[in-house]
């Protein structure tokens, strides 16, 4: 693509909603833009180009991009050559229709065409404010046409494409093995947004684990919307399940202190792939297995493809291995026919299974669904308000129980940076329940409330020198609350 000197100095605001594969795909568009000549900015009254890369998994995040859409209207009165584009699962679910409500935006994005976005990012800025509007979706059926393997090859050349630098100082990244999903539950518009399942070969992905060890990542999150289902076959036949690419990270990346993964789905949760993390010393013991319901009834309902009884027997298997296994879920409370005794299964699940957290989420009908077609939205609000924090009580109480046993253990944190909720109390050793303030504090002795996590993802605050963000360091354990373990720094672990 042509650049000129004018195109060089282009400023782009991206901001981005949604989960962690959103987050990789703003990282990856951000990298080829800005090898392009455009220049991010954290001021959106600034920019060139302001894009949303959105999500249409849950309400509140769409009512978020439909406010700023909003916002921007006058802007773009006073400012016609603005660029505006909306990108990710939104575009591709509602496609040109966007147009009819927000006429002032310029260009939309699927989240399985972002390979094209550069290029349409481009067209409309050099055609300023006389330009058509830039359109890449899959639609409903190209993404199963013969076009199928162009598509996949280009979004791999997408994900080969980021620049990684060891003057980056990032410590934690991301690396997509899976994309797409194939399980249509009934509530969840993934699927028709990002398309069926497409595998990465093996050899990229252990390629980019390795480019990221060198360049200083202490802790790389495989992505996947159904990690764990991952297989791969060669041209030869030869095939790579989750477990076997678990392995093979492990034992070529030697370098990478730390190896997790998310969205787990419970169905398809192997032996060998529990065996791969009690084996492999370097992968973290943590699972994010979202649930869902407790109740039959309703899994059945929402498609999920099993039963609360297959998702204990899964439970019990991995901590039947790894006795030390630290699980997290999601629930979805008053989804359409939930009773109240359907309910109390939920809140038995979370008893039982005695997550580390849980993310709850109120059920509401999303466009493009199934579930919004076939059921009554029939339970009232103020029952799934009341639900929703019943359930939240009794994960607080797990959470809270779990995180009491920690305390005088000491456990390895990666840091991630300064607290930002930090009591000055909890710099104290041990007296972590008094108030609350919104600002670090900084000791005379150069020490300011720094979080990280353990292996287990549990949140840990402890007095530490900033120099230390990004580093793994041993912490012992002095306090706890329900989201948050309160620490002592002992030692910066600086073995493998
Ligand atoms: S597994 Fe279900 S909830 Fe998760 S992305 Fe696929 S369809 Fe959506």
């Amino acid at each position: 693509m042509a650049q000129n000197s004018r195109d060089m100095k282009r400023k782009l605001y991206l901001e981005t909603f949604g989960c962690q594969m959103n987050v990789l795909d703003s990282e990856l568009v951000l990298g080829q833009l800005r090898a392009h000549g455009y220049e991010s900015t954290e001021d959106r009254d600034r920019a060139d180009v302001i894009l949303f890369n959105t999500c249409s998994v849950r309400e509140h995040a769409e009512q978020k991009v439909w406010s700023r859409l909003g916002e921007l209207r006058p802007h773009k009165q006073q400012r016609p050559e603005l660029v505006i584009g909306v990108i990710g699962c939104m575009a591709e679910r509602d496609g040109t229709d966007l147009f009819r409500r927000y006429p002032h935006v310029d260009l939309l994005c699927g989240p399985g065409e972002l390979d094209k976005l550069t290029q349409l990012v481009h067209n409309a800025v050099i055609t300023g404010a006389d330009r058509t509007r830039q359109v890449a979706l899959m639609g409903s059926n190209t993404r199963r046409s013969a076009t199928l393997a162009a598509a996949e090859d280009n979004l791999e050349l997408l994900d080969l494409s980021r620049s990684i630098s060891s003057e980056d100082d990032i410590a934690q990244a991301y690396v997509r093995i899976t994309r797409g999903c194939n399980k249509f539950c009934s509530y969840c518009v993934v699927p028709y947004t990002r398309g069926p399942e497409v595998h990465r070969p093996p050899g990229n992905i252990i390629e980019e684990v390795k480019r990221l060890a060198q360049a200083g990542v202490r802790e790389v999150t495989l992505l996947g919307q159904t990690v764990n289902h991952y297989h791969y076959r060669d041209g030869d036949g030869r095939q790579t399940t989750f477990a076997q690419l678990l392995y093979d990270i492990h034992e070529a990346v030697t370098e990478l202190p730390r190896l997790r993964f998310v969205t787990s789905f419970p169905r398809d949760f192997t032996n060998e792939a529990l065996q791969a993390m009690r084996d492999c010393s370097r992968i973290c013991r943590y699972l994010h297995a979202p649930a869902q319901h407790g109740s039959d009834r309703i899994l059945k309902a929402m498609n999920r493809g099993y039963t609360a009884g297959q998702y204990y027997d899964f439970v019990d298997r991995a901590r039947g291995m790894m006795s030390d296994i630290s699980i997290a879920s999601d629930f979805i409370v008053g989804f359409p026919g939930e009773t109240e005794e359907d309910f109390e299964l939920t809140m038995e699940m979370v008893r039982r299974c005695r997550f580390k957290n849980s993310f709850i989420f109120k059920y509401s009908p999303r466009p493009g669904t199934v579930a919004i077609d076939r059921f009554a939205d029939d339970v009232a609000d103020a029952d799934k308000r009341s639900r929703n924090n019943r359930l939240l009580a009794v994960q607080q109480e797990v959470s809270e129980s779990i995180n009491r046993q920690m305390i005088d253990r000491t456990v390895q944190v990666l840091v991630e940076g300064e607290s930002k909720l930090v009591s000055r109390q909890a710099a104290a050793v041990g007296k972590v329940e008094l108030g609350w303030q919104r600002r670090a504090d900084e000791s005379s002795a150069g020490e300011t409330q720094m979080v990280g996590r353990t292996a287990g993802d549990q949140i840990v605050v402890f007095p530490a020198p900033r120099s230390l963000k990004g580093q793994l360091v041993e912490v012992r354990i002095v306090g706890a609350k329900n989201l948050t373990l309160f620490g002592k720094l002992q030692e910066v672990a600086v073995s493998v």
